[in-house]
């Protein structure tokens, strides 16, 4: 089948899917952004990608995401910055994307705020703070295994929260996970449902926030992550197929 074909009929499947999931969770596909993640796909796929209606893509790195940006400057698309970010890299970042998904720190979000601020349009940039949920060593994020149950880990979180919340460049709009990876999406939904509860918590403790943003789900689990509240999905593999490298 043609590439064109292709994505587009994956994308009107995915679109079916997150709508069927909205429904469950008393919502509509209107609450819900998809971020087509194109890594490891050239500019011609995401060119066919918009063409058949995506409006945000997402990146997890730097590097790759420059030219490929740089290419697809004449398209109308938002981008996400969905995997870690090295400070060595943030002025980058932040000349690069609309939305930052993972910053994971006091001094990345410090940073990230005097780089905006040096930049010559004055803007607030908005971010997401990823959390460690699940526990796992391999992931990024505050480490927060739990959630809310982390007695332990909870007060430093919040002390932080507390100095990431005054940076005037930052507009700190909700929270970003990823689940461990598993075939059977329900082992997942504990996370979703921890990370929801969390932004449910820190909403009410810290409402300077909007909190408006629960950035969780991808191909194997995005369904499960929309009955818990995710907002944003992250979609590669549905849309594009398997990933060569
Ligand atoms: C690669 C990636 C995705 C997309 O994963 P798929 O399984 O292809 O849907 C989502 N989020 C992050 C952070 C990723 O790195």
């Amino acid at each position: 089948m043609h590439r064109a074909q292709q994505i587009a009929d994956n994308l009107a499947r995915v679109r079916e899917r997150i709508a069927a999931a909205a429904r469950r969770s008393g919502r509509t596909s209107e609450a819900i952004t998809l971020v087509a993640v194109t890594k490891t796909h050239g500019p011609e796929i995401v060119r066919l990608a918009q063409a058949a209606g995506i409006t945000d893509c997402g990146e997890n790195r730097v590097q790759e995401a420059e030219p490929k940006i740089a290419a697809l400057r004449d398209l109308p698309l938002r981008w996400h910055l969905i995997g870690h970010l090295q400070r060595n890299k943030a002025r980058r970042a932040v000349a690069l994307f609309d939305m930052l998904h993972s910053v994971d720190s006091l001094r990345l979000a410090q940073t990230l705020d005097r780089l905006v601020a040096e930049q010559s349009a004055p803007r607030r940039l908005p971010v997401l703070l990823q959390i460690n949920v699940s526990g796992e060593a391999s992931k990024e994020g505050f480490a927060l295994p739990g959630g809310l149950d982390n007695r332990q880990a909870l007060p430093a979180f919040y002390a932080t929260l507390a100095q990431i919340i005054t940076l005037p460049h930052l507009e700190l709009r909700g929270l970003m996970t990823i689940a461990p990876y598993s075939d059977d999406p329900e082992t997942t939904r504990p996370v979703f449902r921890a990370l929801r509860l969390l932004r449910d918590d820190l909403a009410r403790r810290f409402p300077q926030a909007a909190w408006d943003q629960l950035s969780m789900g991808m191909t194997n689990d995005f369904e499960v992550a929309i009955e818990e509240g995710a907002t944003i999905v992250r979609i590669g593999r549905a849309l594009f197929g398997e990933r060569i490298t």
